[in-house]
């Protein structure tokens, strides 16, 4: 047990007028559209400086070029030179949406029965103005910490990072110094296969991305006569086989500790045994959750393949966005794909990689987390997960600097396919939650 393992003195903070402030600040945020690509993240890193600059602190830009604008501000601790600094990390940028699937268009920001709609609520203009607002809990209410605090936001993470957080690591190297990372990775559940709950997830690992381009050239012609080097017929085959095989199911230790959670929770039953192959892979099948955390995932994302009816084309393209667990080898990933594709016609290229790392599943940063929620919330579980998603973390992670994922709000299964997906929208209500389980933790783990 640490020594923060307490209760932290109260503080004196008006809670309604917080989710207000929260509220007003992020709608604002969600209706300057970052969609990236292109980005153009400089409007919402202005947005981020005006907040700084009203609190008295000023921010720092850093320019990666074609306004792709990163922003950090730092609040000093009382041991600046001793310790290094807790970093509250977001990216700024968000994805395309799909307007016509919306229930409210995306950049509207509408704020309906107490929910405010639009892309980036969770992913992560959400958490980005959760964390800015504990920003300025901790200097309004003069809160002695020990660590410095650096608030980062950061460009183009949506896209592989080469102009957010690589960029940073190559040329601003200083910001890599860190005591711990709180970022994306992972939400709370307010109801979990079927069961509710109060369930907080924290991800202190994830799942490493490897994007491919596929691409097949053949013979054109007229549509008329068909023949046997038909790009589009080789690269649909060769779709077919991927997307037909079966990524074996596998319990890594790390998902041993969610499971065990999870038993412990009375979300899963306790004599359901996962070491059972069978019982492993039906968990695999029956669940897409499962699926992602218990097995390297292969998803076939765009397709790019003729002009016109009665054409034959010359070449065609897939994309495959695959999401490998801790620990796995690249290559081999790459070579059994070769091998499930089995033609030469497919020409398979590496668009983006990034070698999966291990981390342990748990540092201090959980154990503060565990802490404020032991005292904050009334029958709350954390529940330690792998994030099926890829976060900037991994950058930190690289540097050996141990990052967790805590959004720390909780959602309906409903909610949480808002990310990336439509309807992305948070109630001022988890705003108002997440603040304050993040201030609490943010208290610990910068040394009160
Ligand atoms: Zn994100």
């Amino acid at each position: 047990m640490t020594s923060t393992d307490q209760r932290l003195a109260p503080l004196d903070v008006n809670w309604e007028a917080v989710e207000e402030e929260a509220s007003d600040w992020l709608r604002r945020y969600i209706a300057i559209d970052t969609t990236n690509p292109p980005g153009g993240e400089e409007a919402g890193a202005q947005l981020l400086a005006e907040f700084m600059r009203k609190e008295g602190i000023e921010p720092t830009f850093y320019d990666a070029g074609n306004d792709r604008i990163s922003i950090s501000a730092r609040l000093p601790g009382t041991n600046s030179a001793g310790t290094k600094p807790l970093v509250l990390l977001s990216h700024i940028d968000v994805v395309p949406a799909e307007a016509e699937y919306w229930q409210e268009a995306p950049f509207s920001a509408a704020l309906k029965d107490g929910v405010i709609w639009g892309r980036g609520a969770l992913d992560m203009k959400g958490l980005g103005i959760m964390e800015l607002l504990v920003f300025a809990l901790l200097k309004r209410h003069k809160i002695q910490h020990q660590r410095d605090i650096l608030y980062l936001a950061v460009a183009d993470e949506e896209e592989g990072s080469r102009f957010g957080m690589s960029w940073l690591e190559e040329h601003q190297p200083e910001l890599l110094r860190a005591d711990a990372v709180i970022n994306e990775g992972s939400f709370g559940f307010g109801d979990l296969l079927g069961k509710r709950g109060l369930i907080f997830g924290v991800g202190p690992s994830e799942k490493a991305p490897l994007w491919l381009r596929l691409r097949t050239k053949g013979r054109p012609g007229h549509g008329s006569i068909p023949h046997r080097k038909n790009a589009a017929v080789w690269l649909t085959r060769a779709l077919g086989r991927i997307c037909d095989a079966k990524q074996p199911a596998q319990l890594r230790p790390e998902m041993e500790v969610t499971v065990a959670t999870l038993k412990e929770a009375g979300v899963l039953p306790a004599d359901l045994d996962f070491k059972n192959p069978a019982v492993l892979a039906q968990a695999a099948e029956s669940n897409d959750l499962f699926r992602a955390l218990l097995s390297n995932t292969v998803t076939l994302t765009t397709l790019n393949a003729g002009r016109k009816h009665n054409v034959i084309p010359a070449h065609c393209e897939a994309t495959l966005d695959c999401r490998l667990l801790p620990g796995e080898d690249v290559d081999a990933f790459l070579q059994d794909l070769r091998g499930i594709i089995d033609d030469d016609n497919v020409e398979i290229e590496t668009v983006y990689r990034f070698d999966p790392l291990v981390s342990s599943m748990r540092n201090e940063l959980v154990e503060h987390i565990e802490a404020t929620i032991r005292h904050e919330v009334d029958g709350g579980v954390v529940l330690p997960m792998v994030s099926p998603g890829f976060t900037d973390s991994r950058i930190y992670r690289k540097h050996g600097v141990p990052c967790v994922g805590f959004t720390p709000v909780l959602l309906a299964t409903d909610e949480l396919g808002g990310v990336h997906g439509h309807d992305e929208r948070i109630s001022t209500e988890n705003l108002k939650l997440g603040t304050r389980l993040l201030l609490d933790t943010v208290r610990r783990a910068a040394g009160v």
